[in-house]
């Protein structure tokens, strides 16, 4: 089996800062890093690492050449993503020393994925494969009817969330990730909780309370283990990286949201998101 990954493509530039700027304001920062980042390829990498046969659909510019080559290190299938005459999206990130942070994204070439890459992609997707959807791509709604009939399982992760894209691939969904926050507007928007939605398997994230899933035999809660934080970015997509991984390579439900809240746990004790996302040994040596 496969995981056929839509998804996002970002150059995080992150730049320490005194205080987060104000309007108006210019200021010099301390420090400047470069680093892959974007959920969809943080997914990726997270599902690699649980040695799942990953393959990205995505695009980015000649400028980001890098960082396709990058997940390739990671071991992501990368002949699914195209190249394109515009720009790579980019995360400008400002923190500040108490760890707070500001974000402008220029969504660049992950808007702009041409559909030829995505057939070409899907012509070699084999039923029973899972297909991966987040929100920060186009083609999410023809990929979702596109797997669907194809006999794929499709995921979708509702982040960033909009409830317009949730209620348009909702039909076409077997899997559903929101955080709690996402679950509430998702909530507020359409009135539907997680339990009513008419899709398989939902999981609820809860940060450092676990994670709820809701499945054919209704819920079930999963404790998070107890660690030391020192950035949750990137958690919920190792967490989704790891249960997808998981599914795919033959594992129950249960066994897959045990290993990804390992992973996650793991994930929060560390600066930093694609690049220090753990590997299956270091989350079966990870004593909780
Ligand atoms: P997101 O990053 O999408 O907001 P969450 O914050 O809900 O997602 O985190 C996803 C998963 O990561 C949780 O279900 C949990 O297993 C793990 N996790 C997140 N924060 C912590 C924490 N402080 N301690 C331990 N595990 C955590």
């Amino acid at each position: 089996m496969a995981i056929w990954n839509l998804g996002s493509i970002n150059v995080d530039i992150v730049f320490s800062v005194p205080h987060i700027l104000e309007p108006g304001e210019t200021l010099s920062s301390t420090g400047r890093e470069i680093f892959l980042g974007g959920k969809g390829a943080n997914m990726s990498v997270a599902a690699a690492r649980a040695a799942a046969r990953v393959n990205h659909i995505g695009a980015v510019g000649k400028d980001g050449e890098w960082a396709a080559d990058r997940l390739l290190e990671y071991g992501v299938d990368t002949r699914n993503i195209a190249v394109l005459d515009t720009d790579t999206a980019q995360a400008i990130i400002m923190v500040d020393p108490h760890g707070e942070n500001a974000i402008v994204l220029h969504p660049g070439a992950n808007v702009e994925i041409p559909q030829t890459v995505l057939q070409t992609a899907m012509a070699e997707a084999q039923t029973g494969d899972w297909l991966v959807l987040q929100n920060e791509t186009n083609l999410q709604r023809t990929a979702a009817s596109m797997g669907k009939q194809m006999g794929l399982n499709v995921a979708y992760a509702a982040a960033p969330f909009d409830p317009d894209r949730v209620m348009a691939v909702l039909p076409y969904l077997d899997f559903l990730i929101l955080n709690a926050v996402e679950a509430e507007q998702l909530r507020e928007a359409t009135g539907q909780s997680p339990d009513d939605l008419p899709v398989r398997d939902v999981i609820v994230t809860l940060g450092a309370d676990g994670a709820d899933w809701y499945g054919t035999s209704g819920k079930q809660h999963f404790d998070a283990i107890k660690v030391e934080p020192v950035d949750t970015t990137g958690a919920g997509d190792t967490f989704t990286g790891y249960v997808l991984a998981g599914l795919d390579r033959g594992m129950t439900m249960e066994q897959s949201i045990e290993q990804a809240t390992k992973a996650s746990a793991l994930m929060v004790t560390r600066h930093g998101t694609a690049d220090v996302i753990p590997d299956l040994s270091e989350v079966l040596a990870f004593q909780s």
